[in-house]
């Protein structure tokens, strides 16, 4: 078993273990593996486990590995934080985008998503515990922003992202994932379920799953620490 393959299956055993813990469906929690910093080999080894869903922070850097992984089956989510100018390259190369906080973006990505491949799958990325430097929605701006949603035919809108401050201990860490979840449940509505909730990294997966994360983001336990040199 390759060093990856060891610690997929650990991460799978971690996911597993806190749907029994906190009463979820068993399944009913993906995991994303977030490859930023790592070369398209190591996607290749997780792929070669099984891994299918891949998360992206820095456009420049995915923009390689994509190229290079081209005709792999695989799904590949955009995390990072969106600039103006690089939308297109998002628009035609990613599956999903989580991280996606305002409306002009919005835009962008609609006009800009080719003809003939579906819709974007997109999650809100929502500020719930009002940290300054951080990208995302406050939570009293979402509703406007769903709103807008019914005039991007070309986007799919399947619910909210959230990256909170780290802190220490399970109780702690489900504080921001509560609110989130809260939030969702103010937001949903028949048309627009928002069914998705991203939530839960390394440090604190098992919080998120037990507020009802739906797809973990999950990095250094999958791959190890990152390479700092890009
Ligand atoms: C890097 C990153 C992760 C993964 O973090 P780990 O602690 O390594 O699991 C998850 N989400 C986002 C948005 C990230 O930038």
């Amino acid at each position: 078993m390759s060093a990856i393959e060891n610690r997929l299956t650990e991460v799978c055993d971690r996911i597993r273990r806190a749907e029994l813990q906190y009463q979820r469906t068993p399944g009913s929690v993906q995991l994303l593996a977030v490859s930023k910093t790592h070369s398209a080999a190591t996607i290749r080894e997780a792929l070669a486990a099984g891994q299918c869903l891949f998360g992206e922070s820095y456009l420049q850097e995915a923009m390689a590995k994509i190229g290079q992984l081209r005709n792999q089956p695989i799904e590949w989510h955009f995390i990072g934080r969106i600039q103006s100018n690089k939308t297109r390259e998002i628009a035609e190369n990613f599956q999903w985008v989580h991280s996606l906080d305002n409306p002009r973006h919005a835009i962008r990505l609609n006009d800009q998503r080719p003809a003939g491949v579906p819709p974007l799958n997109i999650c809100l990325q929502i500020n719930v515990d009002a940290e300054e430097s951080k990208g995302g929605l406050e939570p009293d701006q979402a509703g406007e922003l769903i709103a807008l949603f019914s005039q991007l035919p070309r986007l799919q809108l399947r619910g909210l992202m959230t990256l909170p401050a780290p802190v220490q201990g399970v109780e702690q860490q489900r504080i921001a994932f509560r609110r989130l979840r809260l939030l969702r449940e103010r937001l949903k509505s028949p048309e627009i379920p928002l069914e998705t909730l991203s939530m839960g990294m390394t440090a604190d997966l098992e919080a998120a799953i037990a507020e009802g994360a739906t797809i973990v983001r999950v990095g250094t336990a999958v791959f190890g620490p990152r390479n700092t040199k890009r």
